[in-house]
């Protein structure tokens, strides 16, 4: 059997992160810290909110508990962040009900983020007997320009506050699955009575710790992002194409036609994309950043499919 406590990756994570080991909770995935976190906090008497437009995960693992889920607008189109999340009508739709909040930082399907100050003024607004879940998978591709916050820096403020970290996206251990919480020792300890004991295996425990020390390869994960990312905003402009802005390692692009529509021509050219029509994005593709020549395929597919 793997170490049920991940200790070797729980102590290597408490040093990277300074913080107790008592307050990691390990993951299949931050996918299964997502749904610990709705079988810990939510029944089918409570609430949990989120944006229109977030990460999937949320309104899946609050419809599993048979809880009640209540989805915020989202900034609308000519906002800076387009689509993002606008924590104003998230706080509004949190009322007695309410026990957990989720806010993808920076959000999938969309890229869009969160600033720093409106984050912190978010935090201080929420009700203390509301859990606030930041969804920090992509977390290591965030520049810091962007000025979008480690909330790690809060915990010690919020003890409402979870943290949730991958090592899928940067790490590129997707298929391993281990994925992690950061919360108040409390909230962990309730965390981890619904865990199953096993759930992280010894592979993907071992990889892990490994992976947190490779900082070789999570520079080369960034600098790779960094630079797809450029060519294909190069790409977008040449082609006239609006895109969302993006902290994570892809960029949802607006294709001006239904996205799925270029989806499935790309598919016949070998290329995979995301449509994003289930997101209520029907115009818009989530195109992930790749390899140097997967890129440059995907860019010449794009032209190809977008010029018929
Ligand atoms: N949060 C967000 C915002 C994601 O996009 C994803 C993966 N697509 C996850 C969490 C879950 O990733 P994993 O389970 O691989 O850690």
């Amino acid at each position: 059997y793997p170490d049920g406590n991940g200790f070797e990756l729980k102590t290597a994570l408490s040093a990277r992160l300074g913080v107790p080991t008592a307050a990691l909770t390990l993951g299949n995935g931050s996918n299964d810290v997502l749904e610990l976190v709705a079988r810990a906090f939510l029944t089918p008497e409570h609430a949990a909110v989120f944006s229109e437009h977030a990460f999937a995960v949320y309104p899946i693992v609050t419809q599993a508990i048979g809880a009640t889920a209540r989805v915020a607008k989202a900034n609308p189109p000519d906002h800076e962040m387009p689509y993002g999340h606008d924590l104003a009508a998230i706080l509004s739709l949190i009322d007695g009900r309410t026990r957990v909040v989720f806010v993808a930082n920076p959000n999938n399907p969309t890229g869009t983020w969160q600033k720093t100050a409106e984050l912190e003024k978010f935090l201080e607004s929420v009700p203390e007997s509301v859990i606030v879940v930041v969804d920090e998978a992509y977390f290591e591709y965030v520049e810091a320009e962007m000025d979008c916050p480690n909330a790690l820096r809060w915990l010690d403020r919020f003890p409402n506050l979870i943290v949730t970290r991958t090592f899928s996206k940067a790490y590129g251990l997707a298929g391993l699955r281990v994925g992690y919480a950061v919360t108040h020792p409390q909230v962990a300890d309730l965390l981890n009575r619904v865990r199953e004991p096993f759930n992280v295996n010894s592979l993907a425990l071992t990889a892990a710790t490994a992976a947190l020390d490779d900082f070789e390869h999570l520079e080369r994960s960034r600098a790779v992002n960094r630079d797809g990312m450029k060519r294909l905003l190069e790409f977008c402009r040449r082609q006239g194409l609006a895109w969302l802005p993006s902290a994570g390692n892809f960029l949802c692009v607006d294709v001006g036609r239904p996205g799925r529509e270029v989806f499935l021509e790309l598919l016949k050219r070998g290329v995979i994309a995301r449509p994003v029509d289930n997101y209520g994005l029907p115009r818009f593709l989530r195109i992930s950043i790749g390899a140097e020549t997967e890129n440059a395929r995907l860019i010449e597919a794009l032209a190809e499919v977008l010029k018929s």
